[in-house]
Formats: structure tokens, C-alpha cells, sequence
């Protein structure tokens, strides 16, 4: 019997997609071709950070707003602890993209936050050290997110609500029939009536006959075990981005067994391919995100205790892409990274099971039309 809807790549996005629409009673599938939780794409790396003052666009707020309330709700359903409220501390020049955006973000929304001077910022946390003409907006509502146990409750409870998963099957083929598709997989076929394709830097190999102006970048991330470990706990340090001469870093304060986990957002510029890139990260990746804490928070530059890249399927203006393809309204897409798209995982889940089930949703989504790309 075809399915009411099926679900391609079970990472941050397509799990949230799975429960949403197992909990409506859909007879849903889900179809992974590797395990939930795996380290091959962009959802896996420990944790995420969320925040609510939204440097890039002011009208994600309402949206991580309501993901705040549904990744709470997912905590209670699974009884596991997901989200972590520490606050957050955006650092950098006033001018600048983070903390002009964060801070224009947060008034239009009269969001929670205070502006800390350079020397109140290093005189509440010694750690950092910024240039005196150097602000730090503080959101105490910021923190950040279990990455892969949130990934995997998602898709645990789906399946506890009827939803099927199918791991280690890998699709071949999207292909429009009638009102509804065929899936072509490295098994068999599945038919449905809807298709929701979530298969992050893998998108266009999936899509008929239609190509998205996507890049996929090679991200690099770091834990280290801090010179002065004191200065990190998470009671003495917060979840932080700081944007500097060499863009924007970001890292969590340090963690009992993992260390502290530091990183420089959009730091890969040339395109690779899923399939094939470099998955170790090579001296230079470490000393691109060194570099800046060695300048702006020195104590923190200790041994490397571990290291792994993860990759951004990055749109041209770094928004998303949550849309019916053109010409076939059976098929949404759902493209939500550019470097930021974990924390609003449930909502877009949310949103997929809308489009999917009622044809449309209340939430404001028109940012993320494919229109815009002409
Ligand atoms: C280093 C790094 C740091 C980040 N930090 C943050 C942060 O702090 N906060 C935040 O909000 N966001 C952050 N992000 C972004 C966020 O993690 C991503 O936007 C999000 O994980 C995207 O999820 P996805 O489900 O769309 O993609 P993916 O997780 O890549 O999922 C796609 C899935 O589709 C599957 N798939 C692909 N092709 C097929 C096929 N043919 N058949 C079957 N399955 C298939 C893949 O195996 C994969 O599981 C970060 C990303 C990276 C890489």
C-alpha cells in the first residue's frame, strides 16, 4: 500500500519530519542510507548551539521561538534532557555582522539582552580578551543542543508512533508518478503520495529534472582540553560567538569528558563533494581555528583532545530552502543549513508535516521559497 509520505535523509531536518507526521498518523516512511545519528554529514559533532537573537535575519525569531517550546516538549516525550539554557555571548566590533544583526534582531523582538563593555565582559569572564571597542551581547535564553541524541529521540518516537525507518537504504531516484512518486532505492521501490526530500549536501543528486544553487563546504571542528580548564566550566564560561579579523569563531565551554569544543563558522570556501572530500582535519584546519583563540582567549589553546569535520550545504544568501519542487507540488524540499539550521530542526518538522498533510502552515516561510533565486 503507498504511503501517505515519504521521508528521504533522517538527519536533524528529516527525522524532525518523521515524528511530526507519524504523531498526525500519517502513515509515514522514513529512508537513511546510512544509521540515524551517523558522522557523514551535517548533523553529528556532540552539540549545536541555539539562540534567539538572530544575527542573520530577524525573521527566524519567531521560528527558533517556537522550536524552543517543541524541543522542550520532545525532552518530556523522551525524558532525555536535549536542551541546555547556559545564555550566550556574542562578542565583537559594534559594526559588525553578529552583533549589529543580534542586537537589531533582539530589539525588533524585544527579546531579553544586555550590551557588556570590553572591559565588564573580561572582568565577568577573564578568559576572552578584546580589543577595548569590542561589545559582547549577552542572551541569557542562548545555550545549546545534544546534537545526535536530539536526532536520534526524534526518530525513536516517530517510530514509537508507527513511523517506519529504513536505515542503510540508499535512494537512487525521485521519480514523479501521476499525483504521487516512486522512490527508486539500492532495495526496491516505494511508492507515496508525497515526497519529503531532507537529504542535505546530497539534495541535487535527488532532485528530477531541477538543480539548486546549493555549495557544499567542509566545516572543521576541534576539542581541546583548555590551558587553565577552571576558566571554562560552564558556570565561569559561556556558549560563545565572536566575530574577529578572521570571521567568526564559535565553541562551548569545556565539557567533563569531551573538552571544549571550538570552531570557525564558514571557514570552507571551496566546494567538495559529499562523496569525496578530506575527512580528517589537517594541521591547517587547527591552526585556522587556533589562530583566533590564541588571540582572543589564549587560556583556552590547550592540547587537542579530539577533532571532525562535518559539511554545510550552503544557499547563495544563507537562508533556507523549504518549498514544493516546481512543477511537481508532490515533492517538498526541505534544505535548512547554510551553518544554522539544527536548532530549528523541530519547527521545520513541524512545518514539513504542515505542507505535507494540510498543504500549506501558519508559519512564515516565504523567506525560504525557491522564487527568490529566480
Ligand atoms: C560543523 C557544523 C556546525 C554547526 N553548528 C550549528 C549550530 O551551532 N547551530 C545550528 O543550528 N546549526 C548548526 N549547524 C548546521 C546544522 O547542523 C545543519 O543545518 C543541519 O544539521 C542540517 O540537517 P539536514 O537534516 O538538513 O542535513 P543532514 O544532516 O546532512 O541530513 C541529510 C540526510 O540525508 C541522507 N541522505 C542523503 N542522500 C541520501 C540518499 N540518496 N538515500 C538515503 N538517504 C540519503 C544522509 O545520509 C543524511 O543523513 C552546523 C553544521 C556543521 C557542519
Amino acid at each position: 500500500m503507498a504511503l501517505d509520505v515519504v521521508v528521504i535523509g533522517q538527519g536533524a531536518t528529516g527525522s524532525a519530519a518523521l515524528y511530526h507526521l507519524a504523531r498526525r498518523g500519517a502513515h509515514v516512511a522514513g529512508i537513511e542510507r546510512f544509521a540515524p545519528g551517523h558522522d557523514r554529514g551535517s548533523s553529528h559533532g556532540r552539540t549545536r548551539i541555539i539562540r534567539v537573537g538572530y544575527f542573520e535575519h530577524p525573521s527566524y525569531v519567531p521560528l527558533v521561538r517556537r522550536a524552543y517550546g517543541l524541543w522542550r516538549d520532545l525532552e518530556d516525550a523522551s525524558g532525555q534532557s536535549l536542551l541546555h539554557v547556559t545564555g550566550i555571548a556574542e562578542i565583537g566590533p559594534p559594526g559588525g555582522i553578529l552583533v549589529e544583526g543580534t542586537l537589531a534582531s533582539s530589539r525588533l523582538n524585544d527579546l531579553p539582552h544586555q550590551v557588556l563593555e570590553a572591559r565588564e565582559l573580561m572582568r565577568r569572564y577573564p578568559a576572552f580578551h578584546v580589543p577595548d571597542d569590542f561589545v559582547a551581547v549577552m542572551q541569557p535564553e542562548g545555550g545549546y543542543l545534544e546534537a545526535e541524541p536530539a536526532l536520534r529521540a526524534h526518530v525513536a518516537l516517530a517510530i514509537s508512533a508507527g513511523a517506519e525507518l529504513r536505515a542503510h537504504e540508499r535512494v537512487l531516484a525521485v521519480e514523479p508518478r501521476g499525483g504521487g512518486v516512486r522512490v527508486r532505492t539500492d532495495r526496491g521501490l516505494v511508492e507515496a503520495a508525497i515526497a519529503v526530500i531532507a537529504a542535505g549536501p546530497w539534495m541535487n543528486e535527488l532532485l528530477p529534472d531541477f538543480t539548486l544553487p546549493l555549495r557544499v563546504t567542509r566545516q572543521a571542528v576541534i576539542w581541546v582540553e583548555p590551558r587553565t580548564p577552571a576558566l571554562f566550566a560552564p558556570e565561569r564560561f559561556p556558549v560563545f560567538m565572536l566575530e574577529g579579523s578572521q570571521g567568526i569563531h564559535d565553541g562551548l565551554p569545556r565539557h567533563a569528558k569531551d573538552g571544549m569544543k571550538l570552531a570557525k563558522h564558514h571557514h570552507g570556501n571551496e566546494p567538495v563533494d559529499p562523496e569525496n572530500f578530506q575527512r580528517e582535519v589537517s594541521p591547517a584546519d587547527e591552526a585556522m581555528i587556533r589562530s583566533a583563540i590564541a588571540a582572543h582567549i589564549p587560556a583556552a589553546d590547550g592540547k587537542l583532545l579530539s577533532a571532525q569535520t562535518c559539511l554545510y550545504t550552503n544557499t547563495p544568501d544563507g537562508d533556507f530552502v523549504i518549498d514544493r519542487l516546481p512543477g511537481y507540488p508532490q515533492i517538498i524540499i526541505a534544505s535548512p543549513c547554510s551553518g544554522h539550521g539544527f536548532k530549528f530542526a523541530p519547527v521545520l518538522g513541524e512545518i514539513l508535516a504542515d505542507l505535507a498533510l494540510k498543504g500549506a502552515t501558519d508559519h512564515d516561510i516565504s523567506r525560504f521559497r525557491l522564487a527568490r533565486f529566480g
